[in-house]
């Protein structure tokens, strides 16, 4: 049993559930920014990196290692919980860095939960919520299912964009509708096509 299952069941002060522990006493916490509510918090091993273990909840922590310095000393590291950053390309997905290699949440709770990765298969959140990475949320699909998921959810950064990437505003009057050679329709800005037009002149 890890450092953090008893300390985490004696704050709770109570015996019922000794397998597993509460992320909190109350049964919420805020994980990287998440509020989980959960009963029950199960950890893998990451099979990418022995270092780290990923919890069915979307959490990601370190666990404990020895390391031995240049000289032959040895150190004990602790693990602990790591937070998660956002990635930011505009598609909210937290990432974690794992021996320095940059790697999405949802990858290991998938990998470790739901198994291999399908070919030409995505990690989908099922709320659209790219921050939830609860493996309940995750599935595999195809691509076209997982822009369906992005655009039905509303979170598409291209189309909750308020403005080009000039900065020039998406008025109705400035926006037309461009279809893209697969088919899906995009906001384009006509300010900003002036200004090519002009420069192509
Ligand atoms: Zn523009």
């Amino acid at each position: 049993m890890s450092l953090l299952d008893g300390r985490i069941q004696s704050a709770a002060g109570c015996a019922t559930n000794t397998t597993r522990p509460l992320t909190h006493p109350s049964g919420t916490s805020r994980a990287g920014g998440l509020a989980v509510n959960a009963t029950h918090e199960e950890w893998r091993p990451v099979a990418r990196d022995r270092g780290y273990e990923v919890s069915n909840l979307g959490r990601v922590r370190s666990v404990d290692r020895i390391k031995v310095d240049s000289i032959g000393r040895r150190g004990r590291y602790r693990g602990r919980i790591l937070t998660p950053q956002i990635a930011k390309d505009g598609s909210g997905r937290p990432f974690i860095r794992l021996s320095g290699v940059a790697t999405r949440v949802h990858t290991l709770v998938a990998e470790a939960f739901i198994g291999p990765r399908p070919e030409g298969m995505f990690v989908c959140h099922n709320n659209g919520d790219p921050a939830d990475n609860r493996v309940e949320n995750l599935r595999y699909d195809s691509p076209r299912e997982n822009s369906r998921d992005i655009l039905r959810h509303g979170r598409h950064y291209e189309a909750n964009a308020t403005h080009c990437l000039r900065g020039h505003e998406f008025t109705p009057e400035n926006t037309y509708a461009r279809r893209r050679p697969n088919g899906n329709a995009h906001r384009r800005c006509r300010e900003c096509r002036r200004i090519l037009r002009r420069k192509a002149a």
